[in-house]
């Protein structure tokens, strides 16, 4: 199954960074490489090395890193070249087309991992453990995503498996000697080790997380009087302009959100603009009024939505906060650079439940980042030592405990010892399909079209 063409594609992600890497699988690998760069004596075909070297495509001298990896000692099992260039996307584009016009073909999303299963480097559930590593947004899916990575999963599963592989062998040698009258397994025997597998797999997934309740994106809510400086906070916090800020109040007609990378995970704040303390009457059925109206419904609904409310407030502003349709979780004091610094230093002092900060100059912005990762991602790093399971291996694990429960029910009734078989089998193939034993391959390509191109 593993393909004996050469796969190329640009490994890295598509944001600016110091160096590129353009990645190459396949038998032409070394060839390839050893033709773009004649002066280098990267490839010696037998043994994985790294050189810099000027290589030569479209025109162009560039320096770069050479890796070679051998067959079978590489990601695929393939012989496979990583090339190191400056970071320039099109400089990766170039040379990925040189690549492809020397005979490599475009890599698919996921077949370079597809290649290291097929050659037996990594288990299935391993495989998705390096997707999982590439997609996860926080630090609990991190340590959720290297489990799998590290085989966790195949190895709470397999004693489970070499069990049932045992208990087969009994019952199938009970039905080759049913002649003889001798019992390889008693009624009773049989029933109590099928429990003991049962108990095993309701074992794992008692003790495991699911995927997706880890992956959940904690959400913050900026809420507050218009001008209280929210969408500066959104922008400053983001890191981007998502927001328009300005002075004019009401500006922001409508939920706007952006991701924020916090010290611990992405999290994502959403902007409740248009709160109002008091709603235009009813019968106001201007444009002006419908809108504001609008605006504060989908204000509320974003506040009780989110898991985390942050009410803004203007330090100078003499008023109470306003009232919000939930408590709120955090308390910032915005603008604190308007404050003379005797009064800021007091805003300041560190309150539970209030924070002063100044979008304008950053002051105590990392401070209050830094609170927001505590709420959201817990006071310490949890770094489950859970494992967590996708919506796959549970359905797996689903299928076996049904075909348990059928081969319990034939065992108990007595009934021949080949439908025992045919159930045990049956839950062997499910489990098995976990870690890619015996996977169709409809969904291995669904498995591996989740990844990115390059990986
Ligand atoms: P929003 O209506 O709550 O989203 O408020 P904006 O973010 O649009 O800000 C309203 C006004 O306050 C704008 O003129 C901003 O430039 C100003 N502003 C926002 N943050 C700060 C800050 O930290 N210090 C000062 N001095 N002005 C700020």
């Amino acid at each position: 199954m593993i393909g004996d063409d050469t796969i190329a594609a640009i490994s890295s992600c598509a944001g600016p960074a110091a160096r590129m890497i353009v990645r190459m699988s396949g038998p032409d690998a070394p060839a390839i490489a050893a033709a773009l760069a004649p002066g280098a004596d990267i490839v010696r075909f037998d043994r994985s090395c790294a050189c810099r070297a000027t290589i030569a495509f479209a025109g162009l001298e560039v320096p770069a890193w050479l890796y070679f990896f051998a067959a079978p000692h590489s990601y695929t099992g393939q012989h496979v070249v990583e090339f190191h260039i400056p970071g320039n996307v099109l400089l990766a584009r170039m040379l990925l087309g040189e690549l492809l016009g020397r005979g490599a073909r475009q890599a698919e999303a996921g077949e370079f991992t597809a290649r290291a299963y097929f050659s037996g480097r990594m288990n299935l559930d391993q495989a998705e453990g390096v997707a999982a590593v590439i997609a996860a947004r926080g630090d609990e899916e991190l340590a959720a995503a290297r489990q799998l990575l590290a085989g966790q999963l195949a190895a709470a599963v397999r004693p489970v498996m070499d069990d049932l592989t045992d208990t087969l062998a009994l019952v199938e040698a009970g039905i080759d000697f049913a002649e003889e009258d001798i019992a390889f397994l008693s009624p009773s025997a049989l029933c109590e080790r099928i429990a003991a597998a049962r108990a095993m797999l309701d074992d794992l997934v008692r003790n495991s997380a699911r995927f997706e309740q880890i992956s959940h994106q904690p959400h913050f809510v900026l809420a507050g009087r218009p001008n209280a400086g929210k969408s500066t906070l959104l922008n400053v916090l983001s890191g981007r302009r998502r927001a328009v800020v300005s002075p004019v109040a009401g500006t922001t007609r409508d939920v706007i959100w952006a991701e924020a990378l916090l010290d611990r995970g992405v999290v994502r704040i959403s902007d409740a603009a248009g709160l109002l303390d008091v709603l235009p009457p009813e019968e106001d059925r201007s444009p002006a009024a419908q809108i504001a109206r609008q605006m504060h419904n989908n204000a509320v609904r974003a506040v009780a939505e989110a898991d985390f409310v942050l009410l803004v407030h203007d330090a100078a502003d003499r008023a109470p906060p306003p009232a919000l349709p939930r408590r709120h979780d955090l308390l910032v004091r915005s603008k604190a650079d308007l404050l003379a610094p005797r009064e800021r230093d007091a805003v300041g002092a560190d309150q539970s439940g209030v924070i002063a900060v100044s979008a304008l100059t950053g002051w105590n912005i990392d401070a209050l980042r830094r609170r927001m990762s505590e709420m959201a991602f817990g006071p310490v790093a949890r770094h489950s030592a859970r494992l967590a399971l996708n919506a796959r291996h549970l359905a797996h694990i689903a299928e076996a405990q049904t075909a348990l429960a059928r081969a319990m029910d034939s065992a108990g009734r007595g009934e021949g010892h080949e439908l025992v078989a045919l159930s045990l089998r049956e839950a062997l193939d499910a489990l098995g399909a976990i870690v890619g034993r015996v996977t169709p391959d409809d969904l291995l390509q669904r498995i591996f079209a989740t990844f990115c191109i390059g990986k």
